[in-house]
């Protein structure tokens, strides 16, 4: 069975896919709201007084922040206004970091793409260099 010559116009449109995303990608990176590392949890503990409520498993409950910048880790107590304020940054890297990644993703598939298309396009070489009287 004879092979189908090769399509140009899907790897054409696939490129052009890669680099819409990519644009959106690198847009999301430059903006200038800040960022924090980090996560919001609830710690749940006994505090050691002998006739607390803590005592029948009633835990007392705390807001906290535990932040990570570089490599030291704080935890900081937050109340629910803080908590609220503190959520989009906290959102916003991890989802920087999740696009960070599909970055690496989308420069494979490119360079996969624009191979292909290179090779593509060499294959009149050898009627090019003839016609120049080069072959
Ligand atoms: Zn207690």
């Amino acid at each position: 069975m004879p092979r189908l010559p090769f399509d140009p116009s899907p790897e054409r449109q696939k490129l052009h896919l890669l680099a819409a995303e990519f644009r959106s990608i690198l847009d999301a990176f430059c903006e200038t709201t800040p960022l924090l590392r980090g996560c919001l949890q609830t710690l749940r503990r006994r505090c050691g007084k002998r006739r607390c409520r803590c005592r029948r498993g009633e835990l007392h409950q705390s807001l906290v922040l535990v932040e990570r910048s570089s490599a030291r880790r704080r935890v900081h107590t937050v109340d629910p206004r803080q908590a609220r304020r503190l959520k989009a940054p906290l959102l916003t890297y991890r989802t920087l970091r999740r696009r960070r990644a599909r970055l690496w993703k989308l420069l494979r598939e490119a360079v996969s793409h624009s191979d292909k298309l290179l090779a593509w396009r060499l294959r009149g070489q050898a009627r090019l260099l003839s016609r120049l009287g080069l072959g």
